[in-house]
């Protein structure tokens, strides 16, 4: 949790916004849930179903629970606090959570079925109206036949008592439950999934209609409040170090702890000799002059490109290296900026550290991974920094990429900048197969270049996810103005992705390539061969190392 333990704090998001509280019971999509709802306008935030409920110091609006890879009649399945139909909030269950509805709350059977209902299915949504016209509030404004997503093996053998059926398929009669008295509902497909075609207008139904959540979670609301939070959070005098990159989320929170808390907000950008060309100028000039941001730059590019040095087929152990020397530069840089910062002892001294974490990674640590999976705290950096004894400050905690980009937008970041292409902590090093040398770095900066300048030509640098220009640690022949050249082999990579998790490569026209191609044998000393990457994650990775 934030370290927010003080009650003169402003207070957190889910105590300002109305909250859907979705407990976690192991599915792979639980996210989606909450960025739905989250897309919705609706705030929500994600716990993992051991949650217990008389831990909260919040109280959500709604609740829904998720599927999940268990059985509910398994021994050591995972199963809700019983303090959550105390709440008196509504209740959604989605697949195991319908099942954990039924099995535990409603006291009804779920057994293993004969078949297993895997991928799309038609849904058949059974009206009530009259005296129960409550139970018909989740299907509103849908149509009778509905083309769902399923991934279910097992079914409930009744209706549990006090239930009625609000949706059916050919194999399970119990797809949609309602309670008669109660504002609980269960569905057995997954509305989150955008296979279930109007699973947004269900999510929305629930959230909107039935928990009468607001639907004002906005980042033009969120700003103001997480402005007010970190200067209560730091204090009037209190001073915070972060490290900047150039990407996205590192500008982001720089720009937002600088409308926080001004020059108090110590920004670094570490030069480590493997950036993409002129990146540390173009840093310095857009977060110093663009944005405002008290930033100093640390050249240590020397200092890594000599660790790098011989280091020739081993990518983790390049990874290490430059692991560990940002480390340690950041700290040595570190101690120097909070001696020059607290004039007098004890005031104004740097007590804090920003770290961008985004939800995604605190998803990832709290999510539900099985009875006998001992739940990962988050990894904190704060340590790292020996002897400084930093607190964590981490205002993008509660935002998903795509918000943070909002956020970004909304605090005049230039667009430019709030839709780059991630880019990787080892920088260039990883896309240099073979050993880093100062002139390997420049043929991979200048090719790097053209082809990103070609791209944005070209107006295809959003539809693009990752695109960069690898140096492959062989030498072809070529001829060149008459003269035979031995030279080196630059290769493209561009992707598009949604999650990263999977790639297709982006299928330029070959028009587009061979004018690349040109342009990095023409402009480029020591490449005299260009070399299109076409392989796809997986099995490839998007990085070369
Ligand atoms: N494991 C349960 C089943 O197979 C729930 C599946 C799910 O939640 N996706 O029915």
């Amino acid at each position: 949790m934030a370290p927010n333990g003080d009650s003169t704090l402003p207070p957190e998001p889910h105590k300002i916004f109305d909250t859907i509280l979705v407990l976690d019971f192991g599915s792979q999509y639980t996210h989606l849930i909450t960025r739905r709802l989250r897309e919705l306008n609706i705030y929500s935030e994600m716990l993992p179903c051991t949650q217990k409920i008389a831990d909260l110091d919040w109280k959500p609006v709604g609740v829904i629970l998720s599927g999940g890879p268990y059985s509910v009649y398994e021994q050591g399945a995972p199963h809700v606090d019983p303090a959550v139909f105390d709440l008196d909030v509504p209740v959604l269950g989605i697949c195991y959570g319908l099942q954990e509805l039924a099995w535990r709350i409603a006291d009804t059977n779920v057994a293993a079925g004969t078949k297993r209902e895997y991928g799309h299915a038609q849904v058949k949504v059974t009206k009530h109206g009259g005296e129960q016209a409550k139970v018909d509030r989740l299907f509103e404004g849908l149509e009778e036949d509905m083309v769902v997503w399923m991934s279910h093996g097992d079914k409930l053998s009744g209706l549990p008592k006090g239930f009625v059926t609000i949706a059916e398929t050919g194999n399970s009669p119990f797809a949609g439950i309602a309670s008669v008295e109660k504002p609980w509902f269960g569905i057995q497909f997954h509305p989150e999934v955008t296979h279930t075609k109007k699973g947004t207008q269900l999510i929305k139904n629930f959230a909107k209609n039935i928990c009468k959540a607001k639907d004002d979670w906005t980042m033009a609301a969120f700003v103001d409040k997480e402005i007010a939070r970190i200067r209560a959070l730091v204090g009037e005098k209190g001073q915070v170090i972060g490290a900047v990159s150039g990407g996205v989320d590192s500008t982001v929170a720089a720009k937002l702890m600088h409308e926080a808390i001004g020059d108090r907000f110590h920004a670094v950008l570490v030069d480590n000799g493997v950036m993409r060309l002129n990146e540390a100028k173009i840093v310095h000039e857009t977060l110093t002059k663009g944005l405002g941001v008290n930033l100093t730059v640390v050249d240590a590019s020397e200092r890594f490109l000599n660790k790098l040095k011989g280091i020739k087929d081993d990518p983790e152990r390049k990874r290490k290296v430059i692991g560990n020397t940002f480390i340690e530069v950041f700290q040595e840089k570190a101690k120097e900026i909070a001696a020059a910062a607290h004039g007098s002892p004890k005031e104004g001294e740097i007590e804090w550290l920003l770290q961008g974490t985004l939800y995604p990674d605190v998803i990832e640590s709290i999510s539900f991974k099985g009875p006998s999976a001992t739940i990962k705290t988050h990894h904190n950096v704060g340590g790292l920094l020996e002897g400084m004894h930093l607190k964590l400050i981490e205002p993008l905690r509660e935002l998903f990429k795509d918000e943070v980009r909002e956020l970004g937008t909304k605090l005049g970041i230039p667009e430019d900048l709030v839709w780059r292409h991630p880019f990787p902590g080892p920088g260039l090093a990883i896309r240099i197969i073979g050993e880093v040398t100062p002139e390997q770095v420049r043929i991979a900066q200048e090719a790097d270049h053209i082809f990103i300048e070609e791209i944005r030509k070209a107006g295809l640098y959003r539809d693009i996810s990752q695109a960069y220009a690898a140096l492959l640690p062989v030498k072809a022949v070529g001829v060149m103005g008459d003269k035979r050249v031995h030279a080196q082999v630059i290769a493209l990579r561009a992707v598009q992705t949604t999650d990263f998790m999977t790639a297709d490569v982006y299928p330029f026209e070959m028009k587009f390539l061979s004018n690349v191609s040109t342009r990095i044998v023409n402009e480029v000393d020591g490449v005299c061969r260009v070399v299109y990457e076409i392989t796809s994650k997986p099995p490839g990775t998007i990085e070369m190392e």
